[in-house]
């Protein structure tokens, strides 16, 4: 087992450890039942918790002294024992109100994530990290070369919502968890968040604007699929030969494309939900025509649609195409039994900051791959 991977377990089990002990759990990131329990862990009466719910979720309170239902002695009371605020912003790019605008933001032990406010005319779309870091190390990735640090917890995913909605003048519609992190080697927490962005006495945003973003950890697509969860699927498939989805992303070796195309069925067959495929366009790896014959007939009976990104060049060997192969290999999809869409990464589009997080100074090194 590589020690990325086995530091991730590690990770997992304290994790679940802690998750038992609910009275760990820092305030922001405590669902409602666990909030009214806590107030009467205070001596105040269970609907406090509901309360206080909508101060931390919708009215999205920072600091004990902004929740006036609560009295100023159990404010004070409280502030000792908890904080909070989860996150601070260290930089930001852009300062106009209409740009895509990515965030540094700093956790409590000193770790940091990046998030990206993304509006467009009909839509503002956040993106958000799951993970410091991530173990799936696919190699075209800015993230996946920093390695795994460790998982976020719910509180953590909400505060990027937080401190972005802050900022924007304009109502946070939509919330895509395709920033740093594998959401589902974090299963538990990345729900919780959804949970939490999706209540009717928080954020309030649909089941359809959330979505989650998979390199295809086959066993929670499963899981994902049998708890029937309301969020929308998106699977980064990026290849549609296993020999190079292995290069690019290692755990196909165990989760091939095949299997992924399966629960893929599976997913929008119980569901009833249309399942999204991401498709990195990587030049000589994703790219050719023939990809895009291919593509059509793997999807040719999934309820699906395809977002085509074109490669966002960063350090390393990989290079996006030429927009006239881009063009050619959306001719050749053309005409689809399902709907494509295309990320260009210049301008107001969602994966434009997404797709190459680092917030690490010195990145692992690695060496050329070939094809
Ligand atoms: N770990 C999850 C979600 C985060 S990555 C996943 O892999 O799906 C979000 C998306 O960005 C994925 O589709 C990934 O393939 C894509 N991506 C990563 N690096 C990219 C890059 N440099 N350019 C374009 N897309 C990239
Ligand atoms: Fe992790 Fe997704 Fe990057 Fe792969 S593409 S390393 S799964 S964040």
């Amino acid at each position: 087992m590589s020690k990325i991977i086995w530091k991730q377990q590690v990770c997992s089990l304290l994790f679940l450890a802690m998750r038992k002990l609910d009275k760990n759990r820092p305030i922001k990131g405590r669902n409602l039942e666990e909030l009214r329990e806590l107030m009467q862990d205070y001596g105040e009466p269970a609907f406090r918790g509901e309360q206080l719910f909508r101060w931390l979720y919708e009215k999205r309170a920072t600091a004990f002294d902004e929740i006036t239902t609560l009295s100023k002695g159990l404010r004070e009371k409280m502030s000792k024992k908890h904080s909070l605020e989860r996150g601070k912003v260290i930089t930001q790019t852009g300062d106009k109100q209409d740009d895509t605008v990515k965030f540094l933001i700093e956790l409590k032990d000193g770790k940091r994530i990046e998030s990206v406010l993304i509006p467009t005319k009909d839509r503002v779309t956040i993106c958000v990290s799951s993970q410091v870091g991530c173990a799936v190390d696919c190699d075209f990735c800015a993230t996946g070369k920093m390695g795994f640090h460790r998982h976020l917890d719910a509180g953590e995913i909400f505060e990027q919502y937080r401190i972005l909605q802050d900022y924007s003048d304009r109502t946070i519609t939509n919330i895509v968890f395709m920033g740093m992190g594998e959401p589902f080697n974090n299963y538990d927490e990345v729900i919780r968040a959804a949970a939490l962005f999706n209540d009717d006495m928080g954020p309030n945003i649909g089941r359809q604007r959330i979505t989650i973003s998979t390199s295809g950890i086959l066993p929670r697509i499963q899981q994902y699929t049998n708890e029937k969860q309301p969020y929308q699927l998106a699977i980064s498939l990026n290849a549609t030969r296993d020999k190079i989805r292995s290069e690019l992303i290692p755990i196909n070796e165990r989760w091939p494309i095949g299997d992924l195309l399966k629960a893929a069925k599976r997913y929008t067959k119980l569901t009833k939900d249309r399942i999204t495929f991401e498709y990195v366009l990587i030049e000589g790896y994703s790219d050719s025509t023939e990809d895009a014959r291919r593509l059509k007939n793997m999807f040719k009976d999934i309820n699906c649609k395809l977002n085509v990104i074109p490669f966002n060049e960063i350090d390393g060997p990989y290079q996006r195409p030429p927009d006239w192969k881009v063009e050619a290999f959306l001719s050749e999809l053309h005409p689809a039994s399902f709907p494509v869409t295309v990320r260009w990464s210049e301008g107001h589009d969602i994966n434009a900051a997404c797709g190459q997080l680092n917030t690490e100074k010195e990145p692992k090194k690695r060496s050329k791959k070939t094809s």
